[in-house]
């Protein structure tokens, strides 16, 4: 297969605008072009799919439902805390984002809701749980990985080496 087009295990570069209700909430045109390893989860599930086989130059409208987005908001994924779990000098403000671990170790985000007396009821949606997110996409490199970027499953550029 020629690798020409955008296909799994080569990096994209793309140009793009994020609109939900039709406010602007995210666009490269201040940050610059975003590059992703196509193939690892590294964007939306619904945008990867309708970027398959795009050239460079190509650009494309994709409506994306929740579904292939940021999932569909769930009214279970709360769970209230007692505020006696966060240290004491913590300030808690409604909106925060906190990475909070599990039993096992695993690492999840969540925003609190909530902050009552006794409680802390937070968050466990992504933040754009249940939008519709239409991109505008424009394809502007392709290239392959370095063999560190494959193993690793993303991108590396000079501010981000992990
Ligand atoms: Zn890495």
């Amino acid at each position: 297969m020629s690798k020409d087009t955008v296909q799994d295990g080569l990096v994209v570069s793309m140009e793009y605008t994020l609109t939900v209700d039709g406010e602007v909430l995210d666009s490269s045109k201040d940050a610059g072009p975003l590059q992703f390893l196509a193939g690892y989860d590294n964007i939306v599930p619904g945008l990867e799919r309708e970027m398959a086989g795009m050239k460079v130059g190509e650009s494309k409208d994709v409506l994306v439902l929740p579904v292939d987005g940021y999932g569909e908001f769930d009214e279970d994924a709360f769970m209230e805390v007692s505020r006696s779990e966060f240290p004491a000098d913590m300030e808690l403000e409604e909106g925060l984002e906190l990475n909070v671990s599990d039993e096992e170790g695993q690492h999840q985000l969540a925003f609190i809701e909530s902050i009552n007396d006794e409680t802390v009821r937070l968050d466990f949606n992504h933040p754009l749980a249940g939008a519709e997110l239409q991109f505008n996409v424009k394809v502007v490199g392709l290239r392959e990985p370095t063999a560190e970027e494959l193993d690793h499953g993303h991108v590396h550029d000079e501010d981000h080496h992990h």
